[in-house]
């Protein structure tokens, strides 16, 4: 694992390109990582692959770049959501953290009837899932979406994209486990069942999905309903669960 500092730049990269820092970039290689000139950076940003640049100024609040060398190509990014019903700020940031280094590439908060945290601030979002990709060493940023109802999602579904729906259990007291709908089945087995392609996890919110909810995704041909185990998880936990368990069967954790 390379040393040198990683950093997520907006402009095209190319060879010999000048690169102007932003007051952040400065602060954060110059004052921070106390880098000077003739250093070097890793840049990437999400289209043309991964650069080494040299420092060629270097100030309080501003300094440039210069693109000496492409360190690898573009790859292919994936194509991985998730929707997951805003939480406590912590536990949100957690959710976007553990996404982003779990290879998802949108992550939509989806508002349901008992979502407790309804406001969330992207650009605080887009901050965390950037950092956690310079981290992760991948070559691109997940993209944040604005919070939508999660009907309004499912009403401009793209029908292509499977649905993996984390149901953790039914509301009738008198039925444990799904109700009357019955329990989902265990994902691991649900996904090895289905081939590779588009797909996008739905996490629910601390108090769970409704009825009508639930009623409403399982009469969805593209939704896929999942159990995650006999207990029931935070939905911080579900959500690192369900993209591991993606991820390992069906996604980029497996033999390339
Ligand atoms: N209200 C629920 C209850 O107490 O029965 C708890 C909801 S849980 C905290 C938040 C979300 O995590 C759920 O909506 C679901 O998407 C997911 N989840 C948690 N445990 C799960 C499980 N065992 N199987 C499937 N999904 C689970």
């Amino acid at each position: 694992m390379s040393t040198i500092p990683r950093l997520f730049v907006k402009a095209d990269l190319s060879l010999g390109a000048p690169l102007a820092l932003t007051s952040e970039q400065a602060n954060y290689l110059f004052r921070v990582l106390r880098l000077k000139v003739n250093d070097t950076v890793r840049v990437f940003n999400g289209r043309d692959g991964e650069w080494h640049a040299i420092v060629t100024e270097a100030m309080r609040s501003a300094g440039f770049l210069r693109l000496d060398e492409q360190i690898i190509e573009q790859a292919d990014i994936g194509d991985l959501q998730l929707l997951f019903a805003p939480l406590k700020k912590t536990c949100t940031d957690f959710v976007v953290e553990k996404a982003t280094e779990l290879g998802a590439t949108l992550i939509q908060p989806v508002i349901t009837k008992r979502t407790q945290t309804t406001t969330v601030r992207v650009s605080r979002l887009e901050k965390i899932v950037e950092e956690a990709a310079e981290q992760t060493e991948r070559l691109d940023i997940p993209l944040v979406g604005e919070p939508i109802q999660l009907f309004e999602a499912l009403k401009k579904w793209n029908p292509e994209r499977r649905l993996i729906y984390c149901d953790e259990a039914g509301d009738s007291p008198d039925e444990n486990w799904g109700g009357k709908s019955g329990r989902a089945e265990p994902m691991v087995e649900a996904i090895s069942a289905v081939e590779d392609g588009l797909a996008a996890i739905l996490i629910g919110p601390e108090g769970g999905f409704s009825s009508e909810e639930r009623e409403f995704l399982r009469q969805q041909e593209f939704v896929i309903p999942v159990s995650l185990g006999p207990r029931i998880l935070r939905a911080e936990t579900a959500a690192v669960s369900a993209l591991t368990l993606w991820q390992a069967i069906r996604g980029d954790w497996r033999p390339s």
